[in-house]
């Protein structure tokens, strides 16, 4: 199997199935894809490869600048938008051979958990799509892919494409990734650059992966997880020299040689994240998942992070208030759209931003400047800010390795502390399309399908979440979370693998 058959492959999926899911917005010509991938498979052949991604046909979130294709965010207010630079995350991956398929649709600027605010429709999800007759399918049931990256999600889940970048603000990568039953990593804040990343909430976005399988995620992390003087909170390579000084190896040193590959590791199960909300077949899952890596020779003990509960509070606030301030450029002079209609500087700006952005996204930018108004500042923003250092408290108290961004200390051997999380990733399967949409549906509730992923969000820890089976009543995708304390994407890796 070659990277132009693979190539083909991917072709022929969009062709068949993108006008139904809505995955890919823009994609490069077929021509040119089918010419790149000629010429990896002539490297390929001669083991000349560029890297074990080369060949490979990647989908890139629109909120990835690069200079071929727009980079829409899908907003009107960024509809012809096309940037003067591509993002280092993707020149990296454009230098290990990867070829571009195209710019995959998206919640407009990140904000969302279905992919159901986007200026060019809604993504579905292809699991009970693929190999069926497009026209035999009854639109009421059709489910959404997760947001904010479900282009990504369903391009991936659908194989359109090798793999997919996402964005992982509050669990954008990894909710997506669960609903339509594939891979979602989010690494620890600052390991992948965030240049050329449009900013929705700067201290929590991370450049995220979809992938079918946890070694292709990786594969995909080696290449992008490199220092990057662009973005001044990318960790250096002084930093990452230092983390994995702390944090040597996946190994805890008691695991003896030749023994089952979790010997040694202790899994938390935090006890805050069995909420009331949880399915039944997450629950199930769950514990199957609990099982599985007691067989591979883990310890599993029980854990409480308890401030949990405040987590999506915290996220509301903060994620708006940041929200409020990027989005700020939006100005209608610079870039993007310009209102048409003139009358003064605020008017231009006031009627550039109703017409430009979408309804979601202006009750953000209000919210957001709420928060942040001299009044409420120190009740919502400083109380929102406390509350994220808490919880960060409650990571660092319960990991037994140290987190090199708080100074928590290190507690290889302590019996009662942990090498990694396990929880669901999301309350419940992938919802029907025609439940989120319209004004009955309660903004506020969307968020609480964020709940499982927004505490390592807010921690900046390492997140991934694991296809782990189907939901006996719907047989829709259930996924599984795999966290690690900051900087310990190896043992996150590790613990998946045995679940996946
Ligand atoms: N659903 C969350 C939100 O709407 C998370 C989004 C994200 O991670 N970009 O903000």
């Amino acid at each position: 199997y070659t990277p132009d058959l693979a190539a083909d492959d991917s072709l022929e999926s969009i062709n068949r199935y993108n006008k139904y899911l809505n995955a890919f917005v823009d994609t490069v010509d077929p021509a040119i894809v089918k010419e790149q991938a000629k010429e990896a498979t002539q490297r390929w052949q001669k083991n000349q490869q560029k890297s074990p991604l080369d060949g490979a046909v990647l989908g890139y979130k629109m909120n990835f600048c690069t200079t071929d294709l727009r980079t829409t965010c899908s907003s009107d207010m960024l509809a012809d938008f096309k940037a003067p630079y591509t993002a280092t995350a993707i020149e990296h991956l454009e230098k290990a051979g990867a070829i571009m398929g195209g710019k995959v649709n998206m919640d407009e600027f990140g904000m969302g958990s279905y992919n159901i605010f986007s200026n060019i429709g809604v993504v579905k999800n292809p699991c009970g799509v693929i190999g069926k007759d497009l026209n035999t399918l009854d639109d009421a049931e059709a489910r959404s892919a997760g947001g904010s990256s479900g282009g990504s999600a369903s391009a991936v889940a659908s194989n359109m494409c090798f793999a997919a970048l996402g964005s992982d603000t509050g669990g954008s990568v990894r909710l997506p990734a669960a609903y339509c039953g594939i891979v979602g990593f989010k690494p620890s804040y600052g390991r992948i650059s965030r240049w050329g990343l449009v900013a929705y909430a700067s201290s929590l976005d991370t450049v995220g992966i979809l992938s079918r399988t946890v070694d292709d995620s990786k594969l995909l992390y080696d290449i992008m997880a490199k220092e990057d003087v662009k973005d001044s909170t990318c960790l250096t390579q002084t930093q990452r020299d230092q983390i994995a000084k702390a944090i040597p190896d996946s190994t805890p040193t008691q695991s003896p040689n030749n023994s089952k590959p979790l010997t040694g590791v202790r899994i938390g199960i935090p006890q805050e994240f069995n909420i009331a909300e949880l399915s039944h077949s997450s629950l199930i899952r769950w514990r199957m998942g609990i099982q599985a890596l007691k067989d591979s020779g883990a310890t599993v003990l029980p854990v409480s992070l308890p401030n949990t509960k405040l987590a999506v509070g915290a996220y509301v606030t903060l994620g708006t208030a940041e929200a409020s301030s990027n989005l700020q450029r939006y100005d209608g002079i610079r870039y993007g759209h310009q209102s048409e209609k003139i009358d003064g500087k605020d008017e231009l700006y006031s009627h550039t931003r109703s017409e430009g952005f979408g309804k979601e996204v202006r009750r953000r930018i209000l919210v957001g400047t709420y928060v942040l108004t001299s009044g409420s500042f120190d009740n919502y923003f400083l109380r929102a800010q406390k509350i994220r250092q808490t919880i960060r408290n409650d990571f660092d108290r319960i990991f037994c390795r140290p987190n090199s961004i708080t100074g928590s200390e290190a507690a290889e051997q302590d019996p009662t502390r942990v090498h990694a999380l396990l929880t669901p990733t999301s309350a419940t399967t992938a919802p029907k399309l025609i439940d989120c949409i319209g004004d009955q549906v309660d903004p506020i509730n969307a968020f609480m399908d964020d709940m499982m992923t927004i505490p390592a969000s807010l921690a900046g820890l390492p997140a991934m979440s694991v296809p782990f089976g189907v939901c006996s009543e719907d047989g829709f995708p259930v996924g599984l979370q795999v966290m690690g304390q900051y900087g310990d994407e190896d043992m996150v890796f590790k613990v998946a693998r045995v679940i996946e």
